[in-house]
């Protein structure tokens, strides 16, 4: 096929998700179907274990406009969108879940938006249906400080479900850093751009594998490849700190001086230097974290391995 014969590609990053694929290829392709054009649905297998990718090269026989990728491992949700990216040939490139919890249903909507001409088509979750106040609130502290740390300002609620025209995603191809953060990266790049509300389902089968780990590494990464805030933050902490600590020293100095009686109590010396060194060793993290940045970076080591493709 030429890749002008593809109106829109459909990445899903799967991931232990052998019983909700069957399910999301019945609801997704009579939708894709009802707008007359061509499309592909490219399933990504992030190295699960279970039958997901035997799942996929089912679907893909049964119809081959389902077509797989299989990772050697697991990579991470934010590599199988990239890995889509790569090989998807569509002039709108669509990604979302497995899960169904990215109703199929409202692909029409974002479909809608990019025939009016917008290049970057976002939603936003409302909360509805069981998301775990934890959840919520963590997302929504997340994307608060996120949005300070890194300037770029993105929405709670937003998920990897979106858009994207080809233009962009050629953009994106050209990023080639590791620690990806894709939601970072869209916002950054600007282009006429539209945010979209939906009501968010509940996971069809299995359960989340956003577990709280791979929540913090991909918290860590948005942060630490956006901006350079927690070093200046780092500055002023320690500006801040050892002003506190230079103030202290000449009051103990000046009442020696003018009462000449020492002012008893290491307890209070030993309070002002463990936090100092407290404040050090956040300092030195920081530092560390991205410095491990750099050194992942300066690797250049493939972002992701693919093992096995059908039907690309
Ligand atoms: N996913 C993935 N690799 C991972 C974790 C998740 O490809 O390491 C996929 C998963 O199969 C699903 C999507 O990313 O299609 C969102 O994951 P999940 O539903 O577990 O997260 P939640 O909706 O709870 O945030
Ligand atoms: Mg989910």
């Amino acid at each position: 096929m030429k890749i002008d014969e593809i109106t829109y590609s459909v990445i899903v990053p799967s991931y232990f998700e052998q019983d909700n694929l069957e399910k999301l290829i019945e609801e997704l392709v009579p939708i894709l179907e009802s707008k007359n054009a061509t499309f592909e649905i490219i399933l990504v297998d992030d190295g699960s274990t279970d039958k997901t990718w035997e799942k996929i090269q089912a679907l893909n026989k049964k119809d081959g406009r389902v077509k797989g990728l299989q990772f050697s491992k697991n990579f991470g949700h934010q590599y199988a969108l990239l890995a889509g990216f790569n090989f998807a040939k569509g002039k709108a490139i669509i990604t979302m879940d497995a899960d169904l919890q990215h109703p199929p249903k409202f692909v029409n909507n974002l479909i809608n938006e990019w025939e009016k001409g917008f290049k970057i088509v976002n939603t936003i979750r409302i909360d509805s249906a069981k998301i775990s106040w934890i959840k919520k609130l963590t997302s929504k502290l997340f994307y608060k400080i996120f949005s300070f740390l890194s300037g770029v300002d993105i929405n709670p609620g937003m998920a990897d479900f979106r858009l994207l025209d080809r233009q962009v995603v050629n953009e994106l191809l050209e990023f080639g850093e590791s620690g990806l953060f894709l939601r970072g990266l869209i916002g950054w790049l600007g282009y006429p751009h539209v945010n979209i509300e939906y009501k968010a389902a509940e996971r069809f089968a299995g359960t989340t594998k956003y577990t709280f780990g791979k929540m913090i590494k991909f918290a860590l990464d948005g942060i630490s490849s956006f901006s350079l805030v927690p070093l200046r933050l780092g500055i002023i902490l320690g500006i801040l700190t050892s002003l506190f600590a230079f103030i202290e020293l000449i009051y103990v100095v000046s009442v020696r001086i003018f009462t000449e009686v020492a002012i008893p109590g290491w307890a209070s010396g030993l309070g002002v230097v463990s936090f100092l060194f407290g404040v050090l060793f956040i300092i030195i993290g920081v530092l560390g974290e991205y410095i491990g940045y750099i050194l992942v970076e300066t690797k250049r080591r493939p972002r992701f391995i693919i093992n096995e493709k059908i039907g690309i």
